[in-house]
């Protein structure tokens, strides 16, 4: 791809989208604008000129050559549409990037587990001595790596299905499809969209290109050499019994003790294990790597245990899948909380694991009428509003053995920021409440 001399329209100008442009400047673009609707945004940089509550007439007076997308941004909207009317190609950050990249590329992609695997393989690789970075989806933008004077020999890269919805020549050196389930039909109108998204991380592979592939998935399109691992079934390279990695029946590393002893945690690290081979780091490596990884905050975290209960965050859980994976984990009887956002799932499915594992449900923000009625029928279910009056609920409920396990299973754009946000709101209400049982 030359950029020289062109006319560029970078869309978002947030840390991914400034990234790009500023990349597609070192490269020799002619001119590179900013473009974002909000008409309070704002760029730190002040070489590059920003449009900030950008229209589509502006869009279609600019005239681009070439339209860059930052991920957050649709490309089928007819804001993005007005700058390509003109038939300019439309490409994401990371195909930008990926065309300056002259490193190798681990690229992650699933409905769930991208951050901790992403993380866990970046972890191995420096432990091994070797340079790389996580990146993409992750908060570090690949386009910021290539400006790097001296980039790593791997970019870690988390892709969503938003960043594969457009790329171009994009070809990761291994690839990892972790699980898949519907989510972002808040986003997508239908589950085949999502689905489809997510399947282009393989579209550019070669045959002898190393996918990694969790049984039992369907990849559309897939031509790659397919590595394949589960903590369901033993049928992939790698499985997991009781709280051991195995590999053709023989113990690999057993988890127990490390931060990943979880199974939907040992899946990431059997795909992380089968990545970290294909790249030709050593097993000694690797698995001494996985005794001291602690996954980021907000997943499955420990919050505190006290008087036999012990309190669970896994507030990053922001679909079903998630919060049916950490339901799947816990071996204790369960105090569930769950709830937050409307983002038209279907709960019903936990329906069976509940009826046999939980004690209770306690269920808060705008879904809490939906969530009732869908848990009751299976299992106590007592409705909140906040997050705070949900922990206060949870220890009247709770008895010693239990876990009281925060795994909202949808956003939390009801109540607050984000994620993070609503973590630290239920560490807090945990910390506050078990500091006044003490007093
Ligand atoms: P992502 O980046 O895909 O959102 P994270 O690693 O941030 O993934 O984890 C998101 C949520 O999914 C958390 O609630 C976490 O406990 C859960 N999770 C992590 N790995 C898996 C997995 N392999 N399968 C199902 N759920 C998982």
């Amino acid at each position: 791809m030359t950029l020289s001399g062109k006319k560029i329209a970078v869309l978002g100008c947030g840390r991914s989208g400034l990234a790009a442009a500023k990349l597609a400047l070192a490269k020799g673009a002619g001119q590179v604008t900013l473009f974002d609707a909000n008409p309070a945004a704002t760029c730190p940089e002040p070489g590059i000129p920003l449009i900030a509550g950008a229209t589509e007439a502006d869009a279609r007076a600019y005239a681009a050559e070439l339209v860059i997308l930052s991920p957050g941004i649709e490309a089928d909207i007819p804001w993005t549409l007005a700058f390509a009317e003109a038939g300019a190609p439309i490409i994401g950050e990371t195909e930008l990037g990926y065309q300056y990249w002259g490193g190798r590329i681990i690229a992650i992609t699933g409905t769930n587990g991208k951050t901790t695997t992403t993380a866990l393989i970046e972890h191995i690789l420096l432990h091994a001595g070797r340079s790389a970075k996580a990146c993409g989806n992750y908060g570090y933008p690949l386009c910021e790596l290539c400006l790097q004077p001296e980039p790593p020999e791997f970019a870690v890269l988390e892709v969503s299905s938003f960043q594969m919805e457009t790329i171009v020549d994009f070809r990761p050196d291994v690839g990892i499809w972790l699980n898949f389930a519907p989510d972002h039909m808040d986003r997508y109108k239908r589950v085949e969209d999502y689905y489809h998204a997510k399947c282009a991380l393989f579209r550019n592979m070669s045959p002898e290109q190393p996918a990694i592939v969790r049984e039992g998935e369907q990849v559309e399109g897939l031509r790659c050499r397919r590595l394949g691992f589960s903590s369901v079934v033993s049928t992939g390279q790698l499985a997991y019994s009781g709280t051991t990695i195995t590999e053709q029946g023989k113990p690999l590393i057993d988890l127990a003790g490390t931060a990943l002893v979880q199974a939907h945690n040992a899946e990431n690290a059997m795909a992380a294990i089968l990545a970290c081979r294909c790249v030709g780091i050593a097993d000694s490596a690797i698995l001494d790597a996985l005794r001291d990884f602690c996954p980021p905050g907000h997943r499955c975290e420990r919050v505190a245990e006290q008087g036999g209960i012990l309190w669970l965050n896994d507030s990053k859980s922001t679909n079903l899948h998630s919060t049916e994976a950490a339901v799947r984990s816990q071996t204790r009887p369960i105090v569930l909380l769950a709830g937050g956002k409307d983002k038209g799932l279907d709960y019903s499915a936990i329906n069976p694991m509940l009826r046999d594992k939980a004690r209770c449900c306690i269920v808060f923000g705008q879904i809490a009428a939906q969530l009732e009625s869908t848990f009751s029928p299976v299992c106590r279910t007592i409705r909140c509003e906040t997050v705070p009056q949900a922990v206060a609920a949870a220890a009247e409920a709770a008895q010693p053995g239990d876990v009281v396990l925060f795994s909202p299973g949808t956003s939390s754009f009801d109540q607050f920021s984000g994620y993070v946000q609503r973590g630290q709101c239920f560490r807090d209400a945990v910390h506050a409440l078990l500091n006044d049982q003490q007093a």
